[in-house]
């Protein structure tokens, strides 16, 4: 298969043959036909797939190939995304792709100054990328009218849910011109995506590049189980014995991203962080010199984890995990693109067993644990996935001097387990219950019950 059996004319071939594209993505391969031939689409589609070419370069092609001229602040083409980063990103592919063919583009978002944005618009633009609220606001501001819209792209679209852009979306809906063509793009379909293009959407074709909520298989997962006070030092650790190169390391809060590079800073360890507290200039220019090889290790909030696009990444660490699940896929997705391998460690304390049963159960896998030697946790965390199918609650029991009261309450639930009777590791003895909290088993991976996971053998690299 060639971009050009797609139907993609020479300006196009010619752009993507200096970007060294050969052979479309499977994405690619399904969607430019079919956008080409004015259909609406519905794609799910994971990080990395390249479904950011399988919609702007049949959409430049058709914007060449009309005759119509953009009027003063109107666009012909607008593409919805929900942050920052991954507006100026789409824009930058689209002038990437579109290099030989008169069709502009121009992106818009917030947390900058909207003057300069008004004065581009007025001079209209053929491809508007967007963020919701901004949008919004330069349309409500007369800035941008939307009379010559023909299509419209979703991009991310259940992050913009996620982000909490629905009321957004449907104004935006009820602004458009409604025979238009509309492209829906999400890594992950939930419910609320489905019933959001009920409706909006005619006769879409489905596509769906991979199976639903699954991660991508050239990226090896794994958990390493230590204690929370610890993680700093785990991760130096494991940076300096496996010899990272480029990290991107994921943390829940803004603090937690501003403590660990200056804690990385202190150790002479060049490193940045991106979250929603810094602007917009700084936060490009921490990308900038992360993706140059300038800063080694940029520490990102979830507000990063989408939109970023760096060649090669071999290293994503979850230092934090995330507390909505499907950003677990979203995260790992910034490795293992196009086709390259990676890997996505995730440093899980005791207290994360709920979010890590909550990515298993997403991605319907449970990730292999393996404990860091001269890391193994004290609070031991708690088993997740199939092994912690067993019973909750063992049966009362019937007959006089069973177990009653004077017996911990948190021994319950783990006691009939079938990985109770494994072998327990020195390290976990001294202590009742293995030494972690309530008498908490070791990881799946340790106690001879083999987790089920998609990489085999130890996926570590050293
Ligand atoms: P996306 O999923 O759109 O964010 O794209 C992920 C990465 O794959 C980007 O770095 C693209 O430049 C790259 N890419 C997209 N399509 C292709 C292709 N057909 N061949 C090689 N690289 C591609």
């Amino acid at each position: 298969m060639t971009f050009s059996a797609l139907g993609l004319a020479a300006p196009l071939l010619q752009a993507l043959e200096t970007l060294g594209y050969k052979t479309p993505t499977p994405v690619q391969a399904q969607a430019i036909p079919a956008v080409l031939a004015g259909r609406d689409l519905m794609a799910a589609a994971q990080t990395g797939t390249g479904k950011t070419a399988g919609f702007a370069l049949p959409l430049l092609q058709r914007l060449a190939d009309s005759e119509e001229k953009v009027g003063s602040n109107c666009i012909r083409a607008l593409v919805l995304v929900p942050t920052r980063e991954l507006a100026e990103q789409v824009n930058a592919s689209f002038r990437q792709y579109g290099e030989h063919l008169a069709v502009s583009s121009y992106a818009v978002y917030g947390g900058v100054s909207i003057n300069p944005q008004m004065m581009r618009l007025r001079r209209g633009v053929d491809v508007l990328v967007a963020t919701p609220g901004r949008l919004i606001d330069l349309f409500s501001q007369n800035a941008v009218k939307f009379k010559q819209v023909q299509t419209l792209v979703l991009d991310e679209a259940d992050r913009m849910l996620d982000l909490g852009f629905a009321h957004e979306l449907d104004t935006l809906f009820a602004a458009l011109p409604k025979k238009r063509q509309t492209l829906l793009f999400s890594a992950t379909f939930s419910d609320e995506i489905r019933s959001l293009a009920k409706g909006r959407l005619r006769d879409p074709l489905s596509i769906e590049v991979a199976p639903r909520n699954s991660t991508v298989k050239a990226i090896k997962q794994w958990v390493v189980p230590v204690d929370k006070k610890r993680k700093a030092e785990l991760f130096l650790f494991m940076r300096k014995d496996r010899n990272w190169g480029q990290v991107l390391v994921f943390v829940k809060t803004k603090r937690g991203a501003d403590e660990l590079v200056g804690l990385l800073q202190a150790k002479r360890i060049k490193a940045d962080a991106i979250h929603g507290d810094k602007p917009q200039a700084s936060r490009l220019r921490a990308l900038e010199s992360f993706k140059t090889g300038e800063v080694q290790i940029l520490v990102a909030t979830d507000v990063a984890a989408r939109g970023l696009d760096i060649d090669d990444l071999p290293q994503v660490v979850n230092y934090d995990l995330p507390i909505v699940a499907e950003d677990y896929i979203h995260r790992i997705g910034r490795t293992g693109r196009a086709g390259a391998t990676g890997e996505a460690i995730s440093l899980v304390c005791a207290d994360e067993a709920p979010l890590l049963g909550a990515i298993e159960a997403l991605i319907k896998q449970t990730l292999s644990r393996d404990e860091e030697p001269g890391f193994e946790p004290d609070h031991r965390v708690p088993l997740t996935g199939g092994a912690a199918q067993a019973p909750k609650k063992p049966k009362k029991p019937k007959v006089a001097g069973g177990r009653g009261k004077g017996v911990p309450s948190n021994w319950e639930g783990f006691d009939d387990a079938p990985a109770r009777s494994a072998p327990r590791r020195p390290g976990g003895a001294g202590k009742p219950g293995g030494g972690g909290k309530g008498g908490m088993l070791r990881s799946a991976g340790k106690n001879g019950q083999k987790p089920k996971t998609a990489g085999t053998g130890k996926p570590r690299s050293r």
